[in-house]
């Protein structure tokens, strides 16, 4: 069975016309599907029309949230619930079309265990092109595993690793890094992402930037090992400047105009000045590497993951 997982907010022009999409698409998969559409707290007629839906065709499930507690809650809410041994992550507005996904499922068939979309062409404004294509950059760069480019949370998935998503106890959610963090065999395909349905766009510019921040600092501390590598460098110059400053105290060097006895106080206050910003760089970067371990524990995320057991019981 397929599992279709739609987080859906505030998304009552679309639903209808998603769930038509859907039926007409899905007799290409031949396989049983479900359509589990997570209600993110909407507040429009969202859940009503769901209803209306599911009262005569009972594939269509609905859980519903009760605020809305973000996109990303949402879709791990619904892999949670999903029953299928084939699982997929759409968006309601339509902008992942369910046209798309037989590739998706063949490639499954043919033993890959994820496949994800990579988007080539996103028909949104310049301003949204360019930052989502700079932070996938910056994000690969910094994160610790190697989250692919461009691909959002649109994808297929074979049951076991969503199973083991789930299994995943971190709270603040970042799915696709969690997707990619848990391995498995995983191949990109390339799609083009469509302009929404209908209704305005959820995310406001605050909550892309909180699900921004999210990927890079749930999948890295790097951030933090940037302070102590700054520090460490910061430190040799601070160094190296004291001892410019002593050598020019004590052979009366005028530089540039400038002579140290021309202000008394000038060397001992450089030097005092120095050394402490060295020390407390140094120190702000032990710290932070302290800071970035307990970071990593407390996620509890598992040390391994055993994709197959030869010769031993499953339940080991
Ligand atoms: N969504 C959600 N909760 C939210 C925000 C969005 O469940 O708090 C859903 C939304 O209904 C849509 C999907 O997440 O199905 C993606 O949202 P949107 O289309 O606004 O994002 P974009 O396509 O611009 O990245
Ligand atoms: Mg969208």
């Amino acid at each position: 069975m397929i599992s279709i997982v739609i987080p859906a907010y505030n998304e009552e022009d679309g639903v209808a016309e998603l769930y038509r999409r859907i039926v007409e698409a899905s007799p290409a998969w031949q396989e049983e599907f479900e359509i589990l559409i997570v209600d993110d707290g909407s507040r429009d007629r969202t859940v009503a029309i769901c209803e209306e839906i599911g009262a005569t065709d009972t594939r269509l499930k609905v859980i519903s949230l009760s605020r809305n507690f973000g996109h990303q809650a949402a879709v791990s809410a619904g892999l949670m619930h999903a029953k299928g041994n084939i699982v997929t992550v759409m968006d309601a507005d339509l902008q992942d079309p369910p046209e798309e996904l037989l590739p998706f499922i063949e490639k499954i068939r043919d033993g890959w265990d994820v496949v994800y979309a990579i988007r080539t062409k996103r028909k949104e404004n310049i301003f949204k092109r360019i930052s989502y294509w700079a932070y996938y950059r910056i994000l690969k760069r910094l994160a610790t595993l190697d989250i692919p480019l461009d691909s959002g949370d649109f994808c297929v998935m074979r049951g076991e690793v969503v199973d083991t998503m789930n299994r995943l106890p971190e709270r603040n959610r970042f799915v696709r890094g969690l997707r990619s963090w848990v391995g498995f065999r995983q191949t990109g395909m390339p799609y083009e992402r469509e302009a929404r349905f209908a209704g305005e766009p959820k995310y406001n510019f605050r909550r892309l930037l909180k699900l921004a921040s999210d990927g890079i600092f749930n999948f890295s501390y790097r951030p933090l090992q940037f302070i102590m590598h700054a520090g460490l460098v910061l430190a040799g110059f601070c160094v190296f400047a004291a001892m410019f400053i002593v050598i020019q105290y004590l052979t009366n060097w005028t530089v540039i105009g400038f002579n140290p006895r021309d202000a008394r106080g000038w060397t001992s206050i450089m030097i005092t000045v120095l050394a402490l910003a060295a020390v407390n760089l140094v120190c702000l970067g032990i710290l932070g590497e302290y800071i970035g371990r307990l970071f990593e524990e407390v996620k509890h995320r598992p040390t391994w993951i055993v994709k197959r057991r030869i010769n031993m019981p499953d339940n080991l």
